[in-house]
């Protein structure tokens, strides 16, 4: 069968492939220690799980509105205020079927042939396949390591041509787990707003931050800013709902009305049943994601001191999410692998633990490694990981 040549020049997801082989060695019968995940290995909180039982058990099952239910949209306009003194009107808000969802729908609302996005790199996966998807051009711009894998006004504004629509600024980022100061929003921001951008930020870690350093939405430092900006967030990874699918957009209200029309045909409504548990996670306050974050800490506290002791690895400390991005090319020299792919391959091959390459991620240098695992599996898969350096000498 002859298929589209929009989804031919899709790149398969190498976050699949090894976790596929990870999988099928686990269903093997290999002890095999996973750490590609994306995504927290906590339960969804109690009080969040009730409150779906409720939606089901009182007929609320039913279709919603495109956007979102009411009561969520406004949830939302709350938290926004209160964490980032932004007020959003409800018409300002679409509620998705994740996070991914929205920047899907995003790009398929914003783009026409040929216009481009600034992707910073290291990058996560489907921002470039997204923007492909909807007929625009990823224009990688890649952060230096010396900046912690940040990019410079300098470098935004050299990126920049005439069919440059957005850019993307993901903060904490995932892989690197880095984050954009104030006054590098400011400075990032000052060229968007030279060159009449659209910036996209994607703020689905600002709740997993471990460092002095607070998470600030680009969209708070100005009135010019916020309009300028789409914010994209969820509760997959702060609540620990990622099979949820809940996530959310804010901004322009024709931007919103626009992309809510379009979801109308693609998806008629995120799942109802977890809007309402969604709504519950946003009427609380913040003591569950405290406990899961603490946890976070300790163990990337733990690793990433355990990580950089390993011949031939250096990493930088992330400051939020739930990854460690090492560079990896002098272990690379010192093992002869060619490169990252077939490196994490044969961590897999011999040592059962999963790790990810990171060309996926536009980073050819590095893996990365998710800690959202427990700290025995995640101190046991390092101890495999230097025995794989030590035997591969
Ligand atoms: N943005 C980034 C940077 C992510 O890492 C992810 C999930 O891995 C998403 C968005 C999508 O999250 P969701 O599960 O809400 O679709």
């Amino acid at each position: 069968m002859k298929l589209s040549k929009r989804v031919q020049t899709l790149t398969p997801s190498s976050t699949l492939a090894i976790t596929g082989k990870a999988k099928a060695l686990k269903d093997a019968g290999h002890d095999v220690i996973g750490l590609g995940a994306g995504e927290p290995d906590f339960n969804t909180p109690d009080f969040i799980i009730d409150a779906a039982e409720k939606a089901m058990k009182t007929g609320l099952t039913r279709y919603t509105p495109s956007g979102g239910i009411l009561e969520l949209r406004t949830a939302i306009t709350h938290k926004m205020e209160r964490d980032h003194q932004l007020t959003y009107q409800p018409e300002q808000i679409i509620v998705t079927t994740g996070a991914k969802h929205a920047l899907y729908t995003l790009f398929q609302v914003l783009l026409n042939e040929g216009d481009q996005v600034i992707v910073p790199g290291p990058y996560w996966v489907s921002y470039t396949e997204q923007i492909k998807l909807a007929d625009g051009e990823p224009v990688i711009v890649d952060g230096d390591e010396t900046n912690n894998y940040k990019i410079t006004p300098e470098q935004l504004e050299s990126a920049i041509t005439n069919k440059t629509k957005a850019v993307i600024i993901n903060s904490p980022n995932n892989p690197t787990g880095m984050m954009y100061t104030e006054a590098e929003l400011k400075a990032i921001g000052d060229v968007c707003l030279k060159h009449d951008l659209i910036i996209v930020s994607d703020e689905i870690y600002e709740k997993l931050t471990y460092s002095d350093q607070e998470h600030v939405s680009i969209a708070q430092l100005s009135d010019q800013l916020k309009k300028q900006t789409v914010v994209i967030n969820g509760v997959s990874k702060s609540h620990a709902m990622t099979g949820w699918r809940i996530g959310y957009a804010c901004g322009d209200p024709n931007l919103i009305k626009a992309m809510t029309n379009f979801a109308s045909h693609a998806t008629s409504n995120p799942t109802t049943i977890s809007q309402y548990a969604a709504l519950a996670a946003y009427q609380a306050n913040d003591d569950e994601i405290e406990l899961m974050k603490k946890s976070f800490k300790e163990r990337l506290e733990v690793a990433h001191q355990l990580l950089n002791q390993l011949p031939g690895f250096n990493c930088i400390k992330p400051q939020g999410a739930f990854y460690l991005f090492p560079n990896v090319t002098e272990a690379l020299r010192q093992t002869g692998y060619d490169n990252v792919d077939e490196f994490s391959a044969a961590i897999l091959d011999q040592e059962k633990v999963a790790i990810i390459p990171g060309t996926g991620f536009g980073a050819p240098n590095n893996v990365r490694l998710s800690y959202a695992t427990d700290l025995d599996q995640l101190t046991e898969a390092i101890k495999r990981i230097e025995r794989f350096l030590i035997n591969n000498q």
